[in-house]
């Protein structure tokens, strides 16, 4: 029997890497001016880190992350987020000692065991930047800023950047009592979930999708209408700035978000095209995570982009294979040895050029010069290579010339570079 891959992973083949490759290049393009570098991390991480920074009673560590004791009995776990494996990073490399900003991104595999469905893997890839080091709202305003132009330039259709805000330690814990109370009341209407963890982690049942809870929480009290002096006037601010931007986005006071690091600004890029898995982009500010990972006080704020998610919402409009520009037909020893030397040499100078390997008849060769849309194709045959002549036909306008041989390579490099 023959091993297949593993449940919700996917392989990502050529016909749909192309999509991928175009939309990390895009994020790196869009996101150095703005002053980012990219950090590569480790896949695996220390149990504990997840288990401080997501939050003990969040669905992340409750029930998604692959853990297992390495052979040394030490508990680790297949990253499920980039966040706090950046900061990990930035506190253990004192990354904060050489420059009191930092403006960081990833991309990268995350992994998370959750039931696979349309949009929704147990390996699935992230894009994300964070920014540690400035508390100010305009670097909120930025951030969205920049994570709506990289949704603009992909031509991701159909989306809506919706805003929120979660208040800080001074306003949070007085808010959560209220909504405690206000749900103690309609205890009988929540699910069984709400009704374990109401009192452990109260706003996740906002945000749970029973009918039940849904309809218990409508009136719920918000954050919104709950934040201290300091919180209402930076969330004003960000609004501000991003009108300022010409930004548009929308106030949801009932997001809250999946992971207990998040303070003041938090955010979705959610469609309407993807059912149930609306959240194509998520993030905000994470004031304390670094403080309590062992770091110095230092705020952050930061997004990451679901890759799987975009791919799904660019369809089938995905980028054609480059066509080659040279398909080298050969007929004999002779002139096989003559076409491979000029095709590794064209491969060399960056030039996409084909040749059949193993002797081929020139029909069968010809007609795989068709199926890969050759832009050229050019035929030796041995007794044109006694004359040192070939046969250049350019395909695209059915017309067909005797080449010289002599300096063909470099007239042909020359002919495509300046094209
Ligand atoms: P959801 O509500 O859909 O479970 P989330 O709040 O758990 O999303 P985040 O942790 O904020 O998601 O991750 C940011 C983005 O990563 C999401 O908006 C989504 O695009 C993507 N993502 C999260 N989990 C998965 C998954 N299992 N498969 C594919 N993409 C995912
Ligand atoms: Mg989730």
């Amino acid at each position: 029997m023959s091993i297949t891959g593993i449940k919700g992973m996917n392989d990502i083949l050529p016909g749909e890497v192309e999509t991928w490759q175009q939309l990390e290049n895009q994020a790196r393009a869009i996101f150095s001016p703005f002053g980012f570098h990219e950090i590569r991390l480790p896949v695996l991480e220390k149990t504990e880190l997840f288990c401080r920074s997501i939050g003990e009673t969040t669905d992340i560590v409750e029930k998604e992350m692959y853990t297992f004791d390495d052979k040394g009995g030490t508990s680790m776990t297949l990253r499920p987020e980039g966040t706090a494996p950046v900061m990990r990073a930035f506190i253990e490399h004192k990354l904060y000692a050489k420059d009191p900003v930092s403006k960081l991104y990833y991309i990268g595999p995350m992994f998370r065991h959750e039931r696979p469905q349309k949009g929704r893997y147990r390996q699935f890839h992230q894009i994300g930047a964070e920014v540690i080091g400035i508390d100010d709202p305009k670097i909120d305003a930025q951030v969205l800023a920049m994570l709506s132009h990289f949704f603009e330039t992909a031509k991701i259709p159909d989306v809506e950047l919706q805003i929120n805000s979660l208040g800080c330690p001074q306003c949070r814990p007085g808010y959560r009592e209220s909504l405690i109370t206000f749900l103690d009341q309609r205890i009988d209407s929540l699910c069984q979930d709400c009704k374990r963890r109401y009192t452990t982690n109260p706003l996740r049942v906002l945000d749970c999708k029973a009918a039940g809870c849904k309809e218990a929480t409508g009136e719920a009290p918000a954050m919104l209408d709950n934040l201290c002096e300091g919180c209402e006037a930076h969330f004003a601010k960000v609004k501000d700035y991003l009108d300022d931007l010409s930004v548009s986005y929308r106030v949801n006071n009932r997001m809250v978000r999946g992971l207990d690091y998040y303070t003041k600004t938090t955010f979705e890029m959610v469609t309407g095209s993807l059912g149930a898995q609306n959240a194509v982009a998520a993030g905000g500010r994470y004031d304390g995570l670094i403080k309590e990972i062992g770091g110095p006080e230092l705020p952050g704020i930061g997004f990451a982009i679901g890759l799987e998610r975009l791919v799904l919402m660019l369809g089938e409009e995905t980028a054609a294979a480059e066509r080659p520009e040279l398909f080298i037909a050969t007929l004999g020893e002779k002139a096989t040895q003559a076409g491979f030397t000029l095709l590794t040499k064209l491969q060399r100078h960056g030039i996409h050029a084909e040749m059949e390997y193993t002797g081929k008849s020139l029909k069968a060769q010809l007609r795989r010069a068709d199926k890969l849309q050759a832009k050229r194709v050019l035929i030796l045959g041995e007794d044109e290579l006694e004359r040192g002549v070939g046969q250049l036909r350019y395909m695209d306008e059915s017309r067909q010339q005797e080449a010289d041989l002599k300096g063909l390579d470099d007239r042909l490099i020359s002919e495509i570079h300046g094209a």
